[in-house]
């Protein structure tokens, strides 16, 4: 089968401080949960229990408000003991509820009662997808039942796009998910293509993993709508949604067919469609990668919503020796995590403490001229010259192509100088300090 890649630029980014891809932990249950009112892009949900109620594992307790806020629901039963306010490292304002487990469980370890959805209309599928809060899993976090209301306006034809792209050593928890959970990642893409009214299913898949396309599509066969697998590279940044729209609309030249527009979801957000719809359970859990080089045993775990990360790294044998970072994303475009208390939340794909700086941390010397940013960026920028434009003309000499960038990192990565080329990039095209 052919292999569809982006044009220039990109990188090979192996890491060996990675967990295995082969199984998943689940984590334990834990004794407090953290859970925010913002978990995804849109203005924070708004609580509807107070200090001192009583709450179930499911029951909704943030209400979204308006566009690009999701519903948010208790992950554990027991009783709500804080509220707690803090501000993020990007100085964003955020609380939650800490919630001391207590009582009994509905869904955890019950035979679970699945619903039949064929019969549902598509208004019936959204309206579910929106009421259990369900986003897209890695940020931005944007809700699903939003992101299908903005196609059905006034698209044509519409491929929704399973996105099960790898180009990133650190999605080792979507792939872990992917294989143990493939029947409900091809359900869930069946059931958000008939939410959307979407023509066709099409499986983007690295074609390193060219067997589990191959089963995806099998499985999902068993749904009326036409289903196919497109292999594309692993060359980072290819899951981009820029770099693969790209390789896609390629594809579509070469079948000499028509894609329409394009849903692209990953596998996480599919998955969590089906058990909305199917067993009427909103998200409770997320598959995460922990790992890095200060971390005794990296693995993939299951760990639920609002767990935080100092549980999670304990989960994984604690520290060895101090970690000089903590981030949680990818060495290639992470946020730093400044506390442990920090909970998972839906958009949390994976976390990692490194005995080494972060990236872009530590700056050794001024910029070399070397020319290896410009070589490696997917956009055909030029990553230099807007670095040093962003730190001569502060924010007053037009921004020019910098708001082409989309933060992929790579310019990044591979400059000697470990000049934070991106972040600066992405500050100066927004007119951000
Ligand atoms: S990679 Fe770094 S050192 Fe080389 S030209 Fe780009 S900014 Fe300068
Ligand atoms: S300039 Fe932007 S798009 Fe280009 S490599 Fe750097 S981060 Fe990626």
């Amino acid at each position: 089968m052919k292999i569809y890649s982006f044009p220039r630029g990109g990188i090979h980014f192996e890491d060996s401080t990675v967990p295995s891809r082969d199984t998943s932990v689940t984590a334990f249950l834990p004794g407090l949960s953290v859970i925010p009112m913002i978990q995804h892009s849109g203005k924070r949900a708004s609580p509807t229990v107070s200090v001192g109620d009583q709450v179930r594992e499911g029951m909704l307790i943030g209400q979204g408000q308006g566009p690009g806020s999701a519903n948010i629901h208790a992950t554990v039963p027991g009783r709500v003991v804080r509220q707690v306010f803090w501000k993020t490292p990007e100085g964003h304002a955020n609380d939650a509820l800490v919630i001391r487990m207590e009582g009994a469980f509905e869904k955890l370890g019950k035979r679970e009662e699945s619903f039949s959805w064929k019969g549902l209309s598509s208004q019936d599928l959204r309206n579910i997808i929106s009421d259990y809060g369900i986003v897209e899993m890695e940020m931005p976090g944007r809700p699903v039942s939003e992101m299908i209301s903005g196609f059905k306006a006034g698209a044509e034809s519409l491929a929704l796009v399973v996105r099960c792209v790898f180009d990133d050593p650190w999605l080792a928890a979507d792939y872990t998910l992917c294989r143990e959970r493939l029947g409900a990642v091809a359900e869930g893409s069946a059931i958000t293509a008939k939410a959307a009214g979407a023509n066709r299913i099409l499986f983007a898949v690295s074609h390193r993993e060219q067997n589990l396309g191959a089963k995806l599509l099998a499985e999902a066969e068993q749904w009326d709508l036409p289903a196919s697998l497109v292999l594309v590279g692993s060359r980072y940044p290819q899951r981009n949604r820029r770099e693969l729209e790209l390789v896609l609309r390629v594809y579509e030249k070469k079948e000499n067919t028509s894609l329409g527009d394009l849903l692209i979801l990953n596998p996480a957000a599919l998955a969590a469609v089906h058990d909305a719809v199917k067993f009427q359970k909103p998200i409770l859990d997320r598959y995460i990668a922990v790992g890095g080089s200060a971390v005794k045993a990296p693995q993939v775990i299951k760990a639920r919503i609002g767990t935080r990360l100092k549980e999670i790294f304990a989960e994984c044998g604690g520290f060895v020796g101090t970690p000089k970072c903590i981030a949680s994303g990818s060495p290639l475009h992470g946020r730093m995590v400044t506390d442990l208390d920090e909970p998972v939340i839906k958009t949390t794909t994976a976390v990692f403490a490194l005995h080494n700086a972060c990236l872009g941390g530590k700056q050794s010397r001024g910029c070399i001229s070397c020319g290896e940013c410009r070589f490696v960026c997917p956009v055909g920028l030029d990553p230099e010259e807007l670095y040093k434009r962003s730190l001569i003309t502060g924010k007053k000499g037009g921004i020019g192509r910098a708001g082409e960038c989309h933060g992929c990192g790579c310019c990044e990565v591979v400059c000697p100088s470990r000049l934070p080329l991106s972040t600066a990039i992405i500050h100066y095209a927004r007119g951000e300090d």
